[in-house]
């Protein structure tokens, strides 16, 4: 299927789901257009865009059902520049400096169906992106060694909490000890999976973190 999809990514061309321009599903441009994240959400947790506008929801879901790559690095580029303002407050503030970016995981059944862990392709692309090596990646550190119900399937908000709880585990605790983590994922809804992995980080001595996401 991955290499299918590759295939066509190579022959067909893609355009613009916004401006038609030819390349990539979203334009970067066309994503800074779409409306900002509005509902409310936990004070460490900073998404970007609506997810309720069409276009960022379409964008979203070709890059984790359709494997667009190519989004993941038009979402980090937006990611980018939020992340840099808030660490400029942050490490004078707070002293939040060597930054640990953690991608929510998936579970191994689910990486396995996909191929891929959209946040985690999101966090390569951060650091591609930072020149000045403000973001150390390590994907490996929080695993989710459960499966769970997608959370998108679940309305209920303590139904959501409930199948998140414990569903999370900490692989080289030593590596967080102290450290001050960015969590990424790709879209937050209650923020019960971004509060759950929070909250495992920090009962093993991470020092503070904080989140941001493509939508919310
Ligand atoms: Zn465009």
């Amino acid at each position: 299927m991955r290499l299918l999809g590759t295939i066509l990514d190579i022959i067909l061309p893609v355009y613009c789901l916004s401006c038609g321009a030819k390349g990539v599903d979203l334009c970067a441009e066309c994503l800074t257009e779409c409306p900002a994240a509005e509902r409310e959400s936990a004070k460490w947790i900073t998404p970007l865009y609506d997810y309720r506008h069409p276009k960022v929801k379409r964008a979203v879901w070709l890059l984790k059902y359709r494997g667009r790559r190519k989004l993941a690095s038009i979402f980090a580029g937006a990611l980018y520049g939020r992340i840099l303002e808030e660490l400029s407050d942050l490490s004078i503030m707070e002293n939040f400096k060597d930054a640990l970016l953690v991608p929510i995981p998936l579970s191994g059944k689910r990486y396995r169906e996909r191929g891929f862990n959209q946040a985690e392709l999101i966090c390569r692309e951060l650091v591609k992106l930072d020149r000045e090596e403000n973001l150390k990646l390590d994907s490996g550190i929080l695993i989710k060694p459960k499966d769970t119900i997608h959370q998108a399937h679940i309305e209920n908000r303590n139904a959501r909490i409930k199948n998140i709880v414990g569903s999370f585990a900490v692989k080289n605790i030593e590596r967080i000890k102290n450290r001050n983590i960015i969590l990424i994922d790709d879209v937050t809804t209650t923020g019960a999976t971004l509060a759950e992995a929070r909250k495992i980080m920090k009962s093993y001595g991470a020092r503070k973190i904080i989140a941001f996401t493509i939508a919310h």
